[in-house]
């Protein structure tokens, strides 16, 4: 399921994102590419930690492997550490200015840059992409569009084949088969309602990770969801029912206390 939340860092409202015009290719090609998955990594160098964390969670969620850098100067090192096969660059950052870095990353070779920033003229995204930026995305945007331009960029750059989205998903006593809609534990079928699939398969796209609360109630209920957020640990005690040895003592499914769940394989 295509993350239907926009998520926004500034004033904590959802935004559904209008297309920029810039880049009339893009649009149109998030629709092939949505079903499309990479393994690459990205440098998300972003100094508000709560966008940060969400682009974090857009990307791996897709199956992306993420790094975080909140400061200009530590963006450069970790990169030259890690190199990696994208840079998500805020531009009004501490330390280095952005533009600095992409100067700099540009320098060093050609991996490819998507500049994120509030800064919304038409000259501003004209000098980003002189940088040698790859595209521009002004804040705020949606987790999806993020993901489709991410798609877009590494493909452009060949870094990201089609169809490689893993259809199936195993992980301790689980496994799910997204397109035929099957659950099993331990090898036996389970009958799942869709929103304990789709919650489940939130869990297990990143098994290991925190999800949090509202990125769970966000992908699985939808950005408009205004009920009560105990519908989330009502769907997730049911969870615990079928997948469990026992669901009192959660071995898989476990609680992060105060901040959501997590799926551990
Ligand atoms: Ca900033």
């Amino acid at each position: 399921m295509l993350p239907s939340f926009a998520f926004l860092g500034v004033h904590g409202e959802f935004t559904v994102v209008p297309s920029s015009g810039l880049f009339p290719d893009i649009r149109s090609a998030t629709i092939v590419t949505m079903t499309a998955v990479a393994t690459a990594r990205i440098l998300i160098v972003e100094d508000e930690s709560t966008l940060a964390d969400a682009m974090r969670y857009g990307l791996e969620r897709e199956g992306f492997r993420c790094s975080v850098a909140n400061d200009g100067s530590v963006a450069l090192s970790r990169f030259e550490s890690d190199r990696p096969d994208l840079v998500l660059l805020d531009l009004m950052l501490p330390g280095l200015p952005g533009e600095d870095v992409c100067r700099a990353i540009r320098r060093s070779g050609s991996t490819p840059i998507i500049i994120v920033s509030a800064k919304t003229s038409e000259v501003d995204r004209v000098l980003g992409l002189e940088l040698g930026a790859d595209d521009y995305i002004t804040k705020p945007f949606s987790s999806r569009e993020l993901v489709a331009r991410v798609r877009t960029v590494l493909r452009r750059a060949g870094l990201v084949s089609e169809g490689a989205r893993p259809s199936v998903l195993e992980a301790g006593p689980v496994r799910l088969d997204i397109e035929k809609h099957e659950a099993r534990v331990n090898g036996s079928p389970v009958s799942l309602p869709p929103k304990e699939f789709m919650l489940l398969e939130c869990l297990m796209r990143r098994a290991g990770k925190l999800c949090t609360r509202e990125a769970l109630i966000g992908d699985v209920w939808g950005p408009d969801y205004f009920g009560d957020t105990r519908t989330l640990d009502v769907h997730v005690k049911r969870l615990r029912t079928k997948i469990e040895d026992d669901p009192r003592k959660p071995r898989y499914l476990r609680t992060i206390r105060g901040l959501g769940y997590k799926f551990e394989p």
